[in-house]
């Protein structure tokens, strides 16, 4: 059978590996099993969002009211906008599919950063537009301006994932609204701020104001989520913001109810429960610190990291012989490899997690 071309040169995305694998495969028992390789919040979920989703699974069998009212007006006041400048997405994976779809197509491109989020690149391929890298790893905004400026009939969309998964770099905001002000009103600038939450706490200067995006640069979208931060990315609720016209045109792509009942009640939930995203973020930057005294006592190179996880680049070691080794002891890490990269990405755990991780580390790498 003949599918669409464009899928022809595309591969899976490689998701970090779950729970039940090591279990079936190293017969270990689930509660020993450390799974820090998809970013997820090592507290779990809040108490309090636990709760909710109870009190609501007798409406499981009800669609949810699709115009997300309560959400949206949850966050437009968190962030100091309007509704309409909202969109509600199965995590906000499924809004950059939006922004994609909505702009690029087999006549225009798709610039990224060397290395970022791989989901960018499947969905730009999936409608069959360009690729734009630049050769920088990191965001480099001077060798981003310098594509774009060579290639700007061409360039539909334009992705910044601040900070950068998966290698924890950020830009300072004023930088980068400063970058806006090149940018063609006609090209699409997708903020991908998943976490934002993390940058903003390490260091304000790296906040990105969904509000400025809004009243200050119609050709942008800002996209958070509360996979990271807020524990809920087994929900799958993300969302969008940006000026109406453009909420309004992602809107016609948007299938309907396309977040749950129960992860719609959770998201609005877990809003309320800023102490657990406090203590989150406390937690990850005092944990952090242990990881970066680590890589430097085994002269491991890393990023400094506005991110819930941290990146080690190996020289003489094999990444991937690290991480498949870890896996055998019941621990998964997330492999580069298919970055690229001899690196791998840890996801900074609750201190016991960590402790059994970092003891483990050193012990094969010593
Ligand atoms: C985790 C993540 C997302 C989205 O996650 P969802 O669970 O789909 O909301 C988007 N971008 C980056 C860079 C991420 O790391």
């Amino acid at each position: 059978m003949k599918f669409n071309e464009n899928l022809a040169q595309l591969v899976n995305y490689e998701a970090g590996k779950p729970i039940e694998l090591v279990v079936r495969e190293f017969g270990i028992e689930p509660k020993d099993v450390i799974k820090l390789a998809s970013n997820e919040n090592p507290f779990g979920t809040s108490e309090r969002v636990v709760n909710a989703i109870k009190d609501v699974a007798k409406n499981a069998f009800l669609y949810p009211d699709d115009s997300y009212f309560e959400l949206k007006n949850s966050l437009a006041s968190k962030f100091n906008i309007g509704a309409k400048n909202i969109i509600i997405g199965s995590g906000s994976d499924q809004v950059i599919e939006f922004c994609i779809h909505a702009k690029a197509n087999e006549k225009n491109a798709v610039l990224m950063a060397g290395v970022t989020f791989a989901m960018y690149e499947i969905y730009t391929k999936h409608v069959g537009a360009k690729v734009y890298r630049t050769k920088a790893q990191e965001h480099d905004l001077t060798e981003f301006l310098e594509i774009y400026k060579a290639n700007k009939d061409e360039i539909a969309i334009i992705f910044l994932c601040l900070p950068n998964n998966p290698l924890g770099g950020c830009l300072d905001a004023d930088e980068v609204y400063k970058f806006l002000n090149e940018i063609s009103k006609e090209t699409l600038v997708v903020f991908d701020c998943a976490y934002n939450e993390f940058a903003e706490f390490k260091d304000k200067k790296k906040w990105i104001d969904p509000a400025k995006i809004v009243n200050e640069f119609k050709n942008a979208i800002y996209l958070g989520t509360f996979s990271k931060a807020y524990g809920l990315g087994g929900m799958r609720v993300g969302y969008g913001i940006a000026d109406e016209n453009i909420i309004a045109e992602l809107g016609k792509i948007r299938s309907p109810f396309n977040i749950t009942t129960l992860s719609l009640k959770a998201a609005i939930e877990a809003l309320k429960d800023e102490e657990f995203v406090t203590k989150s973020l406390e937690n990850n930057f005092k944990e952090m610190t242990r990881y970066e005294e680590f890589a430097r006592e085994f002269d491991i190179e890393f990023i400094p990291s506005y991110t819930n996880f941290i990146t080690f680049k190996f020289k003489e070691q094999n990444a991937s012989e690290i991480v498949q080794k870890m896996l055998k002891k019941g621990i998964i890490l997330r492999d580069l490899k298919s970055y690229g990269m001899n690196a791998l990405r840890i996801t900074i755990g609750q201190p016991w997690q960590n402790d059994r991780v970092l003891k483990e580390l050193k012990e094969m790498l010593k």
